[in-house]
């Protein structure tokens, strides 16, 4: 991972300039900076967890909530309907870039297969 952990935690506190679209005690979702469809949004604990591999059974609570946050604004922007794709990156082999959990909401038009062959 190539970033720094404080990148989003700059957003969260509003330090660093981002679209913020939702904001509460728990999560914060924005706009991201690099777009990979026509709405690509990012759905981020307030606290640092760095990856998938960092969840404990008492952070259950908060996953179900970024994925519900997810949900309502998907319906916000007009693409429940239509469908949208949840993602979260780990690590190295996952493509994780920034070591803060996030979740990426993906979608505004067909995104077409889930994975693209490597090898
Ligand atoms: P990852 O590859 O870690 O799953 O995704 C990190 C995401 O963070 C990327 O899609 C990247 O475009 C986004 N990103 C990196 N830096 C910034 C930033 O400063 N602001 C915003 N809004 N997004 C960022």
């Amino acid at each position: 991972m190539r970033t720094e952990s404080s990148l989003f935690m700059q957003i969260i506190q509003r330090q660093r300039a981002a679209d913020i679209l939702y904001q509460d005690k728990e999560v914060t979702a924005f706009r991201d900076i690099d777009p990979q469809a026509p709405v690509h949004l990012l759905i981020v604990p307030n606290r640092l967890i760095k990856t998938l591999n960092d969840l404990q059974p008492s952070d259950t609570a908060l996953v179900g909530h970024m994925v519900l946050v997810a949900t309502e604004l998907a319906r916000q922007q007009g693409m429940a309907n239509d469908g949208y794709r949840l993602i979260i990156n780990c690590n190295q082999h996952g493509g994780q870039l920034v070591p803060h959990l996030h979740l990426h909401l993906v979608g505004g038009h067909p995104l077409g297969p889930m994975l693209t062959h490597s090898n």
